[in-house]
């Protein structure tokens, strides 16, 4: 959590004026959302692209930006450069206090981010909301992939009694 800044000369800049408006519009909501989950690198997981934009073109914004120089393409994830430099503050004490020392940590990846959210930080297969790591539902090791509908919100202890096992192998579903 923090706040954004950015430099002011952003819609001058020739790299700007080349995405053309839907594309900045889209860097800016992800600069936001990297500024939300303090993601100062700029890093952010693709899978989050459907909440930057309800457009269906997002892809082609997405490859408009990279082709712009405003985002790099890194595999599962888009890097927001600093071809207009931008930055996040440090959080406000107070706003960092309501976060929480253990929300902070748990947002620091973004893709974590994105699965605790959309499981409401809860392990999905017993419900506590504590001491929460990400799970391969499919593991790893047997071919699942890093994909977020292969990604799960588990606490350390049935992350641990899974381990490299499928849920119905370790019979839960
Ligand atoms: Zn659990």
């Amino acid at each position: 959590m923090g706040l954004l800044l950015f430099d002011e000369s952003f819609f001058d800049h020739p790299a700007a004026i080349a995405a053309g408006e839907g594309a900045t519009t889209m860097h800016i909501r992800a600069l936001a959302y990297c500024a939300r989950y303090g993601l100062n690198s700029g890093r952010f997981p693709k899978a989050t692209l459907s909440r930057l934009t309800s457009k269906r073109n997002a892809r082609s914004l997405a490859a408009k930006l990279v082709e712009c120089g405003l985002w790099r393409d890194d595999g599962d994830s888009w890097i927001a450069t600093q071809v207009v430099s931008w930055r996040i503050s440090e959080p406000a004490d107070e706003l960092e206090r309501a976060a929480g020392a253990d929300r902070q940590r748990r947002m620091r990846d973004g893709t974590n981010v994105a699965v605790y959210e959309r499981d409401g930080y809860k392990c999905v297969y017993c419900g506590v909301a504590d001491d929460l790591v990400v799970d391969h539902v499919v593991p790893f090791k047997r071919g699942g992939t890093s994909d977020l509908d292969n990604l799960a919100a588990a606490c350390r202890g049935c992350n641990s009694s899974k381990r490299t096992r499928t849920p119905s192998e370790w019979g839960q579903q």
